[in-house]
């Protein structure tokens, strides 16, 4: 008999439980929970039937993986090629796929690897597609919200998001693509956000909400309509998205044949759901006897909103959390101070450094100017990589610098989105633009600029032949061809 790929979507069914990270309680995944009703801490989501995943054997589950990754289901195609391990209570007509996940791991060419001293590649998660990483989460939390408003025969579902970029984006795409009875309303701190951010709500058709004030102003206010109404809050404290964004850690590891050991993850921390996410990651297909080592995660902040390196830099015992106020930063999507992840990241570290050792997690601190160099660093050599990959970058060169990388591991770094998305950053820079609070002079070897060949004056009485003439003459000249 021919075998169909709807024949391989899994047959397994879990049951998902949200655990609260500061008080314990846990809550059914059947139901929409934002944060603890008891406390109002975060949630992770946990799949209580996990231990009878234990019974297939590692080398079986890589056998499955890599079998789907050949799949033409589209429910099979993006995240949920690693259904058991992200959210198996959804059923097959509740997955939604946008084509996210599965981005490219590029490796750096001989000239950035001979800059760097160091292995490298980046994975583009610029190339999801809404341009970032969050589509990961999106795809998770949209099917869970799809499934839901299902089985309750919900007649309206209004998902809400505060956001300033990225968030928004996705949320408004999946929600548009998901349609009745989903409505997504996004709340925008009015003159605060650029063209690209407020134009991708917009374009999927969004109800989009201008108030006066910053990030924090609109996020107390959806707060506070999801205390009193039943909306679907699609902010980072949304635990479906943490699952969904694991699927970046799943797919490093099956890049590599399931071989990490040797690996050094930088990513950019902002709210902190990313780099909690990818630990989760890491630490579910370890348990699963999937890979058998961890690799190394680097978080990388911004010395202008650095509230998780300042935590670790304290010696182990001594640490005590505090918000910072942040400074603007050209890593704009990771400038928080207070992230809301952060006890996810203290509770997964804890785990990770149990099975990886010291040293298996570490957070660099990085300058304004050199997230700037690092990202053009980069794109001189062929990447996407947005401010944040940028980031990354700088993260790479500054643990080097304190000799915290062996000579071998190859570092991966996280361009979380597209470069095209912070093109704003990067005309200052050429431009020599930024206000000095960013603390960025640029590098002339770094700039660039569109030079004017001929003025219109220089041509106003040219026929089109002599036109043509005159500027590749002058073209000849400037690149001093012979
Ligand atoms: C959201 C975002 C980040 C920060 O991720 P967290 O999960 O908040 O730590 C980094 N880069 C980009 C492009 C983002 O959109
Ligand atoms: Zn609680």
């Amino acid at each position: 008999m021919m075998h169909t790929d709807r024949d391989t979507f899994p047959s397994y069914r879990g049951e998902m439980e949200y655990v609260c990270q500061q008080c314990g309680a846990r809550y059914s995944g059947q139901e929409l929970y934002y944060t603890c009703p008891e406390c109002s801490g975060v949630f992770l989501l946990q799949d209580l039937c996990f231990p009878r995943l234990l019974e297939t054997p590692g080398q079986r589950w890589r056998e499955i993986f890599d079998r789907r990754a050949m799949s033409k289901h589209p429910a099979l195609r993006g995240i949920f090629r690693f259904y058991e391990l992200i959210s198996p209570i959804l059923e097959v007509d509740d997955i939604v796929w946008l084509g996210e996940g599965n981005t490219p791991i590029v490796n750096a060419n001989s000239g950035l690897q001979a800059v760097a001293g160091q292995p490298l590649a980046y994975k583009n998660d610029g190339q999801n597609p809404s341009a970032s990483f969050k589509d990961r989460g999106m795809a998770c939390a949209l099917s869970a919200i799809k499934a839901m408003a299902r089985k309750h025969s919900w007649d309206q579902v209004l998902t809400v998001c505060a956001s300033t970029g990225d968030t928004s984006a996705a949320a408004a795409m999946y929600a548009a693509y998901v349609g009745p009875p989903v409505t997504s309303v996004v709340l925008l701190p009015q003159g605060r956000v650029t063209p690209q951010q407020l134009g991708q709500p917009l374009g999927s058709g969004a109800v989009v909400l201008e108030l006066p004030g910053v990030f924090d102003d609109c996020m107390r206010v959806v707060e506070y309509l999801a205390d009193h109404y039943r909306i679907a809050l699609l902010n980072s404290k949304n635990s479906w998205r943490i699952l969904g964004q694991e699927s970046y850690a799943f797919e490093v590891a099956q890049w590599y044949d399931w071989d990490v050991s040797g690996k050094a993850l930088f990513v950019p921390i902002g709210n902190a759901g990313n780099i909690s996410a990818i630990m989760a990651g890491f630490i579910k297909l370890h348990r699963l006897g999937i890979i058998s080592g961890l690799p190394r995660i680097f978080g990388v902040q911004s010395s202008h909103a650095d509230p998780v390196y300042r935590y670790y830099s304290q010696p182990q015992g001594q640490r005590s959390y505090a918000p910072v106020s942040v400074s603007p930063s050209v890593a704009q999507a990771a400038m928080i101070g207070n992230p809301v992840s952060f006890p996810r990241v203290a509770a997964l570290v804890q785990e990770y450094e149990k099975t990886g050792g010291e040293g298996s997690f570490n957070v660099i601190q990085v300058t304004e100017e050199a997230i700037m160099e690092g990202m053009l660093l980069a794109n001189r050599h062929g990447h996407i990589a947005c401010t944040q990959g940028g980031e990354c970058m700088a993260g790479l060169l500054r643990a080097k610098e304190l000799g915290l990388l062996e000579h071998k591991e190859t570092a991966i770094l996280d361009a979380t989105a597209h470069s095209l998305k912070f093109m704003g950053f990067q005309e200052m820079y050429f431009q020599d633009r930024f206000p000095p609070e960013y603390g960025v002079h640029p590098r002339d070897e770094l700039r660039n600029q569109p030079q004017p060949v001929l003025s219109e004056q220089d041509t106003a009485h040219l026929s089109a032949q002599d036109f043509a003439a005159r500027a590749a003459e002058e073209i000849v000249r400037r690149l001093g061809l012979t």
